[in-house]
């Protein structure tokens, strides 16, 4: 007899909106999904990948028990999770006492959950003492995380979702939210049906979806944004539409900035941007007048070599405007992935400790090893995402571990990210679907529980944190991540430091959270009064959520003090720079790339529903109607798309969303789906100097028509 249905309220896994979803099931399998009416993200809505969740996650997908090769030339075999664990714990402890600490790393992910996270930032930092543990958020927000730092004193996004419905002037720049976040989208266009004052300004090289409610639309020039931030503020200044009374309260720096900006005059940032003057002047005029005037953004900022730049730049006109810290009002960077903010805050990046603390500052790592019981964290810094692929690549890293995550899809200049990981010794892939390009290279495949089947927290764009509730078993011999770092960690432990008493003696989930939320006391994101009952009680809450407070914080920095050395924000003076591959007559357009509305990232969960292709059913490169005539081609014609670093053929489409002289596409198809290593083999490495995040938006192409035999 069937099992009676039940109900698990729980989050979606895909974007950082953080929907709440309940999960209808009988226990064992689940049936359906509906929106969470109750929870503050979404209050019941979900977009058409949160609404299919159910009919993903294919079990013919999904790994069954852990394989194992014991040689590069040999297929890998079905073996026990014991005989997994042991044999992998003695080839890390072996590299390790033969080649130091820092020759493994970990790379993991933004989709992992806060528990997950904070296992893995352990099991590097205090047992095999290394600082090489990267998550591939850094290909996502890393600049967000340095704009946030230098220009307010904290990697804290000041705003709440309930600031996009009382904005009067909205800023999006750089994100596709139709399709990137659609359920937030979905509420400001409701507020925008009931507030048809409020102004929405969008800054996007691509005419995209988003700019159907735009009253205003920049399509500046790609990598451009700087110059117009300048631009903008000059505007300010020079129309008296600046806030001198909150400059001189509550900032340091302006004059500086107010000295460079001189040269940023209306004539040169429309020539830089390619936009017209007529357009700036509106644009700082409604941002300029506004009584409440907030901005969004995501990639299109943040994924440049001046992604760092970028967003102090644009954090400046809030500054300047006094526009932060009230309703309506702040820079407000949304997250890509469900969990990305839990990364930042568990120190995921290289460069991060546990806490928001840095790894390079002593007192920091003190603290850190002081409450893990160890004596010290080490003190070389840790690798970034594209440097820790290149120690790969160059044999200084000899055992890797990559959890929930498909870099052999998803990092730029993939011919040599091949070419790293089948050099590389050991390779372990802990992973709930086996069928990812990343899989082909382990040597050892571990199969981890996917949505649904685990417990944990996660923290969405506005710092909300939700309870994600398991609803059904894992299938097969699938373990919960954090489950699995322990495990593993508990047999390292018993060869690199024997005798000892364990570091990972967790029996739960909830025995990580509540381990790690006390070394977030007094920082700025102080969750030490949240606890699994308290989100059961009270529903999702936003930090900093001290012990002993009654609820959340919705905004912060609503009395103009900043947690930097001197209490107040800093702006910054740093001028415009080109991005880094010019066009030219070999590579004579500009790639962009990104997300699709019903896919999500490498395909590994939405490429297994049906559905999910009625929208779009495969990878098209979008040119400009001037461009395909320019080349004598026609629409849905055959080409093979070349940059600096490889090449790949698909068919072309008119698109007049872009402008001459680019070209766009989707990020979501790798080498199971294309000729040739995916979209991010055009992709180039190189990287903002701060944030260390690729530009994974601007490469130089060319594109040739292939002739059919
Ligand atoms: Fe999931 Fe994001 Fe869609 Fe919400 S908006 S249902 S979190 S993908």
């Amino acid at each position: 007899m069937a099992n009676p249905t039940q109900i698990t309220a729980s989050t979606c896994c895909y974007c950082g909106v953080g929907c709440g979803v309940l999960i209808e099931h009988d226990g064992e399998k689940i049936l359906g999904v509906a929106g969470d009416p109750s929870h503050p993200a979404n209050f019941g809505k979900l977009c058409s990948k949160g609404s299919t969740l159910h009919l993903t996650g294919d079990l013919d997908a999904r790994g069954q028990h852990p394989q194992l090769r014991l040689g590069k030339s040999l297929a890998r075999a079905r073996t026990g999770w014991d005989s997994a664990l042991d044999h992998t714990a003695s080839v890390f402890a072996e590299t390790i006492l033969e080649h130091g600490p820092d020759s493994v790393a970990f790379y993991i992910s933004g989709q992992l959950l806060t528990e997950d996270y904070y296992a893995f930032n352990k099991l590097a930092r205090a047992l095999v003492g290394t600082h090489n543990i990267d998550s591939n958020s850094r290909l996502c927000m890393s600049s967000a995380v340095v704009g946030y730092k230098r220009s307010l004193g904290a990697d804290a996004p000041p705003c709440s979702y309930r600031d996009i419905e009382l904005s009067d002037c909205l800023l999006i720049v750089g994100s596709n939210m139709a399709y990137a976040h659609p359920v937030l989208f979905r509420r400001l266009e409701e507020a925008k049906a009931r507030r048809p004052e409020m102004k929405v300004i969008v800054i996007d090289p691509r005419r995209t979806d988003t700019c159907e409610l735009a009253d205003l639309h920049l399509a500046i020039l790609p990598g451009t944004d700087v110059a117009l931030f300048h631009g903008i503020l000059h505007l300010l200044l020079w129309e008296g539409w600046i806030d001198r009374a909150y400059i001189d309260a509550h900032t340091e720096g302006f004059a500086a900035l107010k000295n460079l900006v001189r040269d940023y005059t209306p004539a040169a940032v429309a020539d830089i941007c390619g936009i017209s003057r007529e357009a700036l002047q509106s644009c700082a005029q409604w941002i300029g007048q506004a009584p409440s005037f907030l901005s969004l953004w995501c990639m299109g900022l943040n994924q440049s070599t001046a992604g760092s730049a970028k967003n102090s730049a644009l954090i400046n006109l809030h500054l300047a405007t006094g526009q932060i810290g009230k309703p309506g009002a702040g820079p407000f960077s949304l997250t890509g992935q469900p969990n990305a903010m839990g990364g930042r805050e568990t120190g995921s990046l290289s460069n991060l400790l546990p806490g928001h603390r840095e790894a390079g500052n002593a007192e920091h790592r003190a603290e850190v090893a002081a409450y893990w019981g160890i004596d010290a964290l080490p003190e070389t810094p840790g690798l970034s995402a594209i440097e820790l692929f290149d120690a790969v690549h160059d044999g200084r890293i000899k055992a890797l571990w990559i959890a929930c995550t498909n870099p052999a899809q998803s990092l730029p200049d993939q011919s040599k990210i091949h070419e790293a990981l089948t050099n590389c010794p050991f390779v372990v892939v802990q992973e709930a679907f086996f069928t990812t390009e990343t899989c082909h290279y382990a040597d050892l495949l571990l199969p981890a529980a996917s949505w649904g089947e685990k417990e944990g927290t996660v923290t969405n764009s506005e710092r909300r944190v939700s309870h994600v509730r398991r609803a059904v078993p894992a299938p097969f011999e699938a373990r919960p991540d954090w489950s699995i770092t322990c495990d593993f960690a508990r047999r390292l432990e018993t060869l690199l430091r024997p005798g000892l008493p364990s570091l990972f003696d967790f029996p739960n989930s909830e025995a990580l959270f509540e381990e790690y939320k006390h070394l977030t006391t007094q920082r700025d994101l102080d969750l030490s009064g949240l606890s699994y009952a308290l989100l059961d009680d009270l529903g999702p809450q936003q930090w900093p959520f001290p012990a002993g407070a009654q609820g959340g914080s919705e905004r912060l920095y609503a009395d103009g003090r900043f947690p930097t050395v001197s209490g107040r924000a800093q702006f910054l003076a740093e001028p415009y720079r080109a991005a880094k591959e010019r066009r030219e007559s070999r590579y004579s357009l500009t790639l962009n790339t990104g997300r699709l509305r019903d896919q999500w990232h490498g395909m590994s969960r939405t490429g297994t529903a049906a559905q999910l292709f009625g929208h779009v059913e495969g990878p098209v490169l979008g040119l400009h109607p001037d461009e395909l005539r320019r080349r004598r081609l026609t629409d849905g014609d055959l080409v093979r798309l070349r940059s600096r670093r490889g090449s790949l053929i698909l068919p072309v489409q008119v698109d007049d969303s872009v402008r001459p002289g680019q070209a766009w596409l989707p990020m979501h198809w790798g080498n199971r789906f294309l000729r040739g290593l995916g979209t991010n083999v055009l992709t180039q490495p190189a990287f903002d100097p701060l944030s260390k995040q690729p530009e994974l938006k601007h490469a130089g192409v060319e594109v040739d028509r292939v002739e059919l035999p």
